[in-house]
């Protein structure tokens, strides 16, 4: 019977020495378990508050015009009213404008709600309307670059802050809002570095191949010959 005793002795004793420590062990698991919990509801809750108030998506915008500042600004522009060609531009930057104010950009004229397409890839940084430039986008691009799309009669359907635009993207339509009212329908156009505004019209390309020309030469010539 001793012999048979001894070990329940010594296992009591085991047990009575190591119970505090696992019970130790246990409290100690359980204040991580309770602290981790805690933890990992603050960012659940974190989480979701990020995600419902778009905060997500404006960090995701952020890092994208970031990245565009990195970038070399666009050194040529596509024409931002498909039909025009840049030698139907009159130049008129820098032109006076009343009030001591100089005409920043361009002013390119085509039939109202002819489609106003970007001249450059990027993301829409504004949408609104302003006393001067009626309804308005704006387009970051490139070197943080901003184009100025003004006077806009409607905006393209469903556009919003963020989105990504490349040259085929539709902005809006030619207008008279803003100060253009009373003037032929035209797009103001506007380019913005980060130290002011710049002359588009040297940047700008057409978008009509002049093979059109030349097509329109030889459809001209058939239509004679068949006459
Ligand atoms: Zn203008």
């Amino acid at each position: 019977m001793p012999i048979r005793g001894n070990p329940v002795i010594l296992s009591t004793k085991t047990i009575i020495q190591s119970e505090p420590k696992s019970e130790g062990v246990r409290l100690g698991s359980m204040r991580w378990v309770r602290r981790f919990s805690k933890l990992f509801a603050v960012f659940a809750v974190a989480l979701l508050l990020f995600v419902v108030t778009g905060a997500s998506d404006r960090l995701v915008f952020y890092a994208r015009i970031l990245k565009l500042y990195t970038q070399q600004p666009d050194s040529r522009l596509a024409m931002p009213l498909e039909e025009v060609r840049k030698k139907e531009i009159s130049d008129t930057w820098q032109a006076a404008r009343g009030e001591g104010r100089k005409h920043e950009g361009q002013d390119i004229f085509a039939p109202r709600g002819t489609p106003i397409l970007s001249a450059t890839s990027g993301y829409i940084y504004n949408i609104g309307e302003n006393n001067l430039g009626g309804q308005t986008v704006s387009v970051i691009s490139k070197g943080g670059r901003v184009y100025y799309y003004a006077h806009l009669d409607s905006y393209a359907r469903g556009i919003k802050i963020g989105d990504r635009v490349t040259t085929r993207t539709v902005l809006g339509y030619v207008g008279t809002t803003g100060n253009a009212q009373g003037t032929p329908p035209h797009l103001h156009f506007g380019v913005y570095t980060s130290s002011g505004a710049i002359n588009p019209l040297p940047m700008l390309t057409d978008r009509i191949p002049p093979t059109a020309n030349r097509q329109e030469n030889v459809n001209h010539r058939l239509r004679r010959s068949f006459l």
